[in-house]
Parts: structure tokens; sequence; C-alpha cells
């Protein structure tokens, strides 16, 4: 049996400007691309229409045609890692497992996993840097830690970024290295389990004039101002490098925000605990949550009497995606308004955002909470009301998800405003007297 290499596709759905897959295919073997829909992660899916399936889904039957025009085909597996390396190394004379580096505790525990098995049946285990632009302790201040603060933090790092860092892997060029093979079938949906639904995804393009006009448009949620490319980024259906160089070109601001993602994959690395439910600053673990489940409830519904609160959940609920702006508002209300415990909004968000993220939510909801690095001071708290006359005027974006605002059917406001500020306001400096 000749040797081959294997491929293992992750966050990282796409076969151009690809790190892990580039070094596969050019290291000579023949490369079989795999991706396990891993039922560690899948059982615990309570939505058997989950969207993110379908969108992983979805990618991984483009990849398949790209790969199938290629004369070759991508193995998918429905079963735990544990189980299908053993498998396929059996099945293969396999010399060596080519990935890319994912950074949340799971995938670090599983990752170690599989190359110590790899090791014990003489298969080589390398991974790279494929899904940020820095990782790890290449961005660190002069006294060498990591960075706790976002300016300084991007500072250093648009000093240290040039074309090396930004330039694409040019995999077309070895695409002849795919191991030749016939089509081999991916498992349906039904077979492992879960539903189709008739979600339209967000566009996997760069709208130049999205991204040039970003600093002004960004913050408005009732017009298309922001890129939507977050899926796309979360599962690796577009390359970082390309959107990097994109960014320095168009938009200083749009490129902050792919630093914001870069800092919080930072934040994650150096300090884990946060993705161990345990705050940033962890004298915010003192506070008296109230953690009232019904008023957690319409809060998740979207009936909190709040339009823009509730606009906001019900366009996470329906789409499975929610605008910046919105999702500050929606997470300083939970926490701040109705005192319930940030993990309990991180939670409901990681279930149902498509563009679900460790690092960057926890990051969202600790910076809402007060918690995290860098956050939002404890004492800010969103008026609702101002945000609204800020950022959704004319009431555009509210009525499109909140239709039955003027009729007797939408609920008064949940809890007054000026009670909730000066309730959260007692119980915070409470926590943090002395901190
Ligand atoms: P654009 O505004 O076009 O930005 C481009 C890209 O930059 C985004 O796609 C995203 O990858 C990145 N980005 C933008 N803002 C941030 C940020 N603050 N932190 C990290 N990366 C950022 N983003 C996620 O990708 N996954 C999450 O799970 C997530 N949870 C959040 C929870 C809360 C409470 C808050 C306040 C924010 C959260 N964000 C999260 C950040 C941000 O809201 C989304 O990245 C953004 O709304 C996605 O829309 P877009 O693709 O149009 O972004």
């Amino acid at each position: 049996m000749s040797q081959i290499s294997i491929f293992w596709f992750r966050r990282d759905l796409r076969l151009h400007d690809n790190a892990g897959l580039y070094h596969a295919l050019k290291s000579g073997n023949p490369v079989l691309p795999i991706f396990i829909f891993d039922r560690n992660i899948l059982d615990k899916l309570e939505d058997k229409k989950d969207k993110r399936i379908q969108f992983i889904h979805n990618a991984i039957t483009e990849i398949q045609e790209q790969l199938q025009a290629l004369g070759s085909t991508i193995l998918v597996k429905y079963g735990t890692p544990e189980e299908v390396f053993p498998a396929l190394l059996n099945e293969y004379n396999v010399s060596a497992i080519y990935t890319n580096h994912d950074y949340e505790p799971y995938a670090q525990i599983r990752d170690e996993a599989v190359k110590e098995y790899a090791m014990t049946e003489a298969a080589d285990f390398y991974t790279f840097k494929d899904q940020a632009i820095f990782e790890k302790n290449e961005v660190l201040s002069g006294a060498g830690t990591p960075y706790t603060v976002f300016t300084p933090y991007s500072r250093k790092w648009k000093e240290k970024v040039n074309t090396f860092y930004l330039k694409s892997y040019p995999n077309e060029k070895y695409f002849n290295n795919f191991l030749k093979t016939e089509k081999m079938d991916i498992p349906s949906l039904a077979e492992m389990g879960f539903q189709s639904t008739a979600t339209v995804f967000p566009k996997k393009e760069v709208r130049d004039n999205i991204v040039k006009n970003y600093a002004e448009k960004r913050d408005f949620p009732a017009i298309e101002g922001t890129s939507k490319l977050s899926v796309h980024l979360r599962f690796g259906t577009v390359s970082i490098r390309e959107l990097a160089r994109t960014a320095q070109k168009l938009s200083e601001t749009w490129l902050n925000e792919l630093i914001w993602r870069d800092f919080y994959f930072n934040i994650l690395h150096h300090f884990p605990h946060v993705g161990q439910g345990v705050s940033f600053r962890r004298e915010y673990d003192k506070i008296q949550w109230r953690n009232n489940e019904d008023e957690f409830k319409k809060w998740c519904e979207g009936k909190t009497g709040y339009p823009i609160v509730d606009a906001g959940m019900r366009e996470l609920n329906t789409t499975g995606f929610m605008h910046n702006r919105v999702r500050m508002i929606v997470a300083s209300f939970l926490t701040k308004h109705l005192l319930i415990d940030w993990r309990w909004g991180e939670a409901y968000f990681a279930q149902k955002l498509l563009d679900f993220d460790l690092s960057a939510n926890n990051g969202g909801w600790q910076w809402a909470s007060g918690s995290g690095c860098d956050a939002a001071p404890y004492f800010r708290v969103f008026n609702p009301r101002l945000q609204t006359e800020k950022f959704d005027k004319n009431l555009e974006y509210i009525k499109k998800w909140v239709p039955e605002l003027n009729s007797f059917d939408y609920p008064l406001p949940m809890v007054d405003h000026d009670f909730a500020r000066k309730r959260v306001l007692e119980v915070y400096q409470k926590a943090l007297k002395g901190a």
C-alpha cells in the first residue's frame, strides 16, 4: 500500500489559501482530505435543526464537488476522532496527518490525543496557524507579556504585520497531489439525526462598498452596513489573510474588527480560565446575580417590552445572526437591567449564533457585563431608548422584527430603566467594594 497524507478539515473549510492543506499537498505524498462530524460535539446539540450543521454540510458538499473535478474526493465520517483515526490508519498507509490550529479548550485536548495516537502508529501530526493573522506569543508587549487592552494590542499588531503574514498560500500549484480516488458519499443530515431548514446563509463575498463605508454605517442595524462574513470566518470558508489585505486597502475601522478577532483568540490562549466560566476579572464573580428564570425566558423569546432588545433576540432566533450594536444592547440589558449572569446569555448565544466562536462570544459577554479585559466600565448601563434614538431612529429595524409594536399585543417594559440602573449599580458596587 503506498503512503498517503491526511488533511483534516475543521474550521478551515476551503481548498484555497489554506495553510495546513498547503503543507500537506507540498509534502509529496498523495493527500486524502477528511472531515469528521464529531459526535462529541453533535450529541450535545439539542436543536436538531441546528443551522450550523447544515452550513458545514453545504460547505463540505461544495468542497466535494471541487475535489471531484480534480479526480479526488473528501472522506467524511460521522463519529468521534478517537474511533475514526484508528480505523483510517488501519485502512490506509498514513505517513502524516496535517491540520490547522484550533484554540478552543475541547479542540486542544482532542488534538493532543490524536497526535499521541498517531505517534504510536508512526504517523506524524503537523498543525499550522491558519485562522488568525497572529496567535499565541506573536504579539506581546515590550515586557513580553500578553496584552489585555485592545488599543496597544492593535498598535503592535499593525506594526508587526507585513506582506509575509498576509500573503495567500498558493494551494492551487499542488492540486495534482490530491489522492486520485472514487467519490465517497457524505453522510446526510438525516443519517446524523439532523434536519435541514430553509435558512438563507450570508453570502461568501466581500463587498468593497460595504467595507469602504463601514466606519459610517456599521452601527445601524436597519442597513447593510457590516460584512456579514462572521459565519464564513467561523468555519473558514473565507481566508482571513485575503480579508485583512482588503481591509488594509479599504478601511482601517474594518481592519480593527478583524484585529479584535485575533485579540480575543489571544485572550483565550493566555487566560484559559475565561473559557471555563470564570470572569476575566475574578472579583466580578462576587456579583449577586438575580437569575430569575421567567425573566430570562422573556429575554430569550424577545418579549421584554423593550423593542430594540426584542428585535435583536427575534433576529437571532430566526436567522442565527444579530447585528453587533444590538448584541451589545441585549447583552447589557440581560446583565445590567435584569441582573442575570452573563454566562446564561453566553450559553444562549452559543446555541443560537451561526458565527458562535468561544473566544469572541466570551469576549463580547464579558465586555458587556464589565467583567472582561478592556470591558465597558461597570457603571455604563446602555439605555435602550437612547440607543434606539441614535441607531434606529426611524424604527425600521425594530418594526421588521416587532411588527406588533403599536398594538395591545406588545408587552409593557418588564422593568423600569431608572429603577434597574439604580439596582445594578448598588449590586455591582457591593460586590466590587474593596476590589
Ligand atoms: P463585521 O462588522 O463586518 O466585522 C468583520 C469581522 O470581524 C466579523 O465577521 C468578525 O469575524 C470580526 N469581528 C467583528 N467584531 C468583532 C468583535 N467584537 N470581536 C471579535 N471579532 C469581531 N463574533 C463572532 O464572530 N462570534 C461570536 O460568537 C460573537 N459573539 C458576540 C457576543 C456579544 C455579546 C457581542 C457584543 C459581540 C459578539 N461577536 C461575536 C462580535 C460581533 O458582534 C460579530 O463578529 C459581528 O456582529 C459579525 O457581523 P459581521 O460579520 O457583519 O461583522
